[in-house]
């Protein structure tokens, strides 16, 4: 249960152009695709990271490089393939469990990915996560670019604008091995970020499936990988449960109506990874009903923690949702996300007004007792034990079957 909410949680901030989830230890298994190209992968909590490595004369290349906390693992479960740090990472998007790992071989890798990660990450809420010069691409591009590397052509084909807006697909033309980052999500429904568009992801998939022949190995960032059968199966639902949903709402339904009625039930097997029928119908309706195009609140708000520190920052928040509702985009998630942020970047100390005013403010939230956890968390690492019976109590309030609680709840002696 604990790892669902989690998943959630990462996968929400995925939606709106970040996502990180760390687990504390990530076992790393090594799978060869054919003679010289590996999969290495693992659970970043909920969902499979992959990373895609080409080992050969020219040296290794990698696309994609996980997260930024199973770095570490990486490079050793790399270094058992090969000893020596890969010349070129490509990334097929901005998403931080794809660059996240591209600054732990140093400046070496030549990092190639689209145009517009550059901005991305610096920017919003990717601002928090302090990347270095060292994660942005080298070489970026918006249209199409080769690279000749272990005997074979890697072509890389830009498709941005539908889970992101700088996907790209990488196609290793003689191994027949297409990494297709979140351009397709094998079984699963994808999710889709702030400057990504739901209504754009059927016919982009759809120019990515004509770029691909038959034969080709199709393997998604996170989704299980599959055959072109499987992928035009994916883009199959694209198109149905985007006509389904765009015909009820022209019939003046909302997507609470439509999540009622089960109008995707047929498609319910997508449902079952991070983006859940319902969730899928919430992100078709809000992009057939117009997308929100103001900004969020983080980048003002990661300025103000720095300048006014984070409990001043946090009413600074609320006054800004008072005195600036039409500038930003605000919604009840925010604050946590901060928090969850700053948790994870080892600001955990700037964390806590954050997750204490979540909890105070939004008592019923979906994401209140993953705040009481990380507060329980917290406490007990600085070694407060009554504020951490305190929340880790919360946490069994709202749900009596989080056992990760109810042992330090034992363990500390409470009842
Ligand atoms: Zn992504």
């Amino acid at each position: 249960m604990k790892r669902l909410l989690y998943a959630t949680l990462a996968f929400a901030l995925a939606a709106m152009a970040i996502s990180a989830f760390a687990q504390d230890k990530h076992d790393i298994e090594i799978t060869p695709l054919n003679d010289h190209i590996y999969k290495l992968s693992y659970d970043g909590g909920g969902y499979t990271v992959k990373v895609i490595a080409s080992v050969g004369d020219d040296g290794v290349l990698l696309v994609d490089a996980g997260q930024k906390q199973a770095a570490e693992e990486l490079k050793a479960a790399l270094t058992s393939i090969r000893d020596e740090p890969p010349r070129i990472i490509i990334s097929t998007h901005s998403h931080v469990e794809h660059v996240g790992g591209n600054d732990a071989f140093g400046g070496a890798p030549l990092i190639i990915g689209h145009r517009n990660i550059r901005t991305t990450l610096r920017s919003g809420i990717y601002l928090f996560d302090e990347f270095s010069d060292q994660v942005l691409p080298d070489i970026t591009f918006d249209d199409s670019l080769s690279i000749h590397f272990n005997g074979e052509e890697i072509k890389i084909m830009a498709f941005p604008g539908a889970h992101s807006n700088d996907d790209v697909l990488v196609w290793f033309t003689g191994s027949k091995i297409a990494c297709v980052g979140a351009l397709c999500n094998g079984f699963d429904f994808p999710s889709v970020d702030s400057k990504g568009d739901v209504t754009k992801y059927a016919e982009i998939t759809g120019r990515v499936i004509e770029a691909l022949p038959d034969d080709a190995m199709v393997i998604p960032g996170h989704g299980q990988d599959c055959t072109m059968d499987d992928f035009r199966a994916f883009h199959d639902m694209l198109v149905r449960t985007g006509e389904i949903v765009r015909q009820e709402l022209d019939r003046g339904k909302d997507a609470s109506a439509l999540q009622q009625e089960k109008v995707l039930s047929e498609w319910e097997s997508f449902g079952g990874s991070y983006t859940t029928t319902d969730r899928w119908i919430k992100y078709l309706a809000e992009g057939f009903t117009g997308k929100d195009t103001r900004p969020t609140a983080y980048e003002p708000m990661y300025y103000a923690i720095r300048d006014i520190g984070a409990v001043a920052a946090v009413d600074h928040y609320f006054s800004l949702r008072v005195t600036q509702p039409e500038t930003y985009r605000f919604t009840d998630n925010d604050i946590v996300f901060i928090a969850y942020k700053l948790y994870k970047n080892d600001r955990v100390e700037e964390s806590l007004p954050f997750f204490e005013r979540a909890v105070v403010e939004y008592p019923d939230g979906m994401y209140a007792e993953l705040c009481f956890s990380y507060l329980g968390e917290a406490y007990y690492a600085a070694g407060d034990t009554t504020r951490a019976l305190s929340n880790y109590r919360k946490v069994l309030e709202l749900n009596p079957d989080n056992t990760d609680a109810a042992e330090i709840v034992d363990k500390l002696g409470g009842k």
